[in-house]
């Protein structure tokens, strides 16, 4: 699955779903159950992350290669280059090449936590360092990251999209963006990159809500906004609140906000599962009974 291909000759919103790799052993009849119940809604693609400092090299490689091998899906594999010697990135993208993988999305990640991880001397800085390390040699389609609100750590959204301009240069012919809950976000961060010069296509990133404290969590973590009136919706909810109801309420807003980011026009939807199916099940299949998706 060449992913960037896919773009440039599309005629209509691609759909894509991101997973992680299942825990251990016991976690992984759950995982590819849900694989399976998520690829009867025909995604154009599905993607696996990469736990950065290599902490999932392998899961990650086991999961793709089932992927690929047995369930036959058009998988993209993500590479988080944070601490990783060259050789070693080398190493793992030379075994996904020679699994057929076509695409790696390449992300720097962060330095792990709660570990004695040392990063390799040699390990690059930043995600555009290590495109521009692959993209000298490989063929493969390259993605990177996105921050509609800017990334955490970075001095200033403006700072950000220069940083996003050389992830284009050094290789990355499409952007997935990290999730947000409020759309102008998106539409704005669109207009800046495109006047920064970045041409490439950049998917927004939808992250159903799946549990209140999830949500929170994960907001606070990677710095994206929760709206005044959502906020309110979620703090409505008793300290125990009845999952359904939880979740009911992300498959409408997610409904929502993917109806509103059709409505103008974007490439695609990329779903942020938590290897989860009923969520995204139920927000596809309401877009597409509304005929905003097919
Ligand atoms: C769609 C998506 C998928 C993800 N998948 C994974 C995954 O599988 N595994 C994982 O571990 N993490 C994943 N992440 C999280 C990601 O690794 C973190 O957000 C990480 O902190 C930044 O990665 P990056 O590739 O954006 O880094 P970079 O682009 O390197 O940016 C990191 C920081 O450095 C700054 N910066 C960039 N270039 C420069 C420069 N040249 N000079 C100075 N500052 C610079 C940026 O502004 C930013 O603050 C994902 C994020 C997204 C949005």
């Amino acid at each position: 699955m060449r992913v960037a291909n896919l773009y440039k000759t599309q005629t209509k919103p691609s759909l894509s779903f991101e997973f992680f790799p299942p825990r251990d052993e016991n976690a992984e009849e759950g995982f590819y159950t849900v694989l399976d119940e998520l690829s009867t809604l025909n995604p154009d693609y599905m993607s696996m992350t990469f736990g950065a400092g290599g902490s999932t090299r392998e899961g990650s490689y086991q999961a793709v290669k089932k992927m690929i091998e047995e369930k036959k899906l058009p998988t993209v594999a993500y590479l988080a280059g944070f601490g990783l010697a060259p050789h070693e990135i080398t190493e793992i993208l030379d075994r996904y090449k020679d699994l057929g993988v076509e695409t790696i999305f390449i992300i720097r990640g962060d330095e792990p936590r709660n570990s004695d991880f040392k990063p390799h001397p040699e390990s690059f800085k930043y995600a555009s360092d290590i495109l521009k390390f692959v993209s000298g040699k490989y063929d493969f389609d390259l993605g990177c990251a996105g921050y509609p609100e800017g990334h955490i750590n970075a001095p200033s959204l403006e700072k950000d999209i220069e940083y996003l301009k050389l992830k284009q240069d050094n290789g990355a012919q499409y952007v997935i963006a990290q999730y947000f809950y409020d759309n102008e976000f998106f539409y704005s961060y669109i207009d800046r990159c495109r006047a920064a010069g970045i041409t490439i296509p950049i998917i927004p990133g939808i992250m159903p809500i799946y549990t209140v404290k999830l949500t929170k969590m994960l907001c606070k973590l990677c710095g994206s906004t929760i709206p005044a009136d959502l906020q309110a919706r979620l703090d409505a909810f008793p300290e125990k609140p009845d999952p359904n109801e939880v979740a009911a309420l992300g498959v409408d807003v997610a409904f929502e906000q993917c109806l509103d980011l059709l409505t103008h026009g974007v490439d695609g939807l990329h779903f942020y599962t938590m290897d989860r199916s009923p969520s995204v099940t139920k927000i596809i299949q309401k877009l597409r009974e509304k005929g905003s998706l097919t």
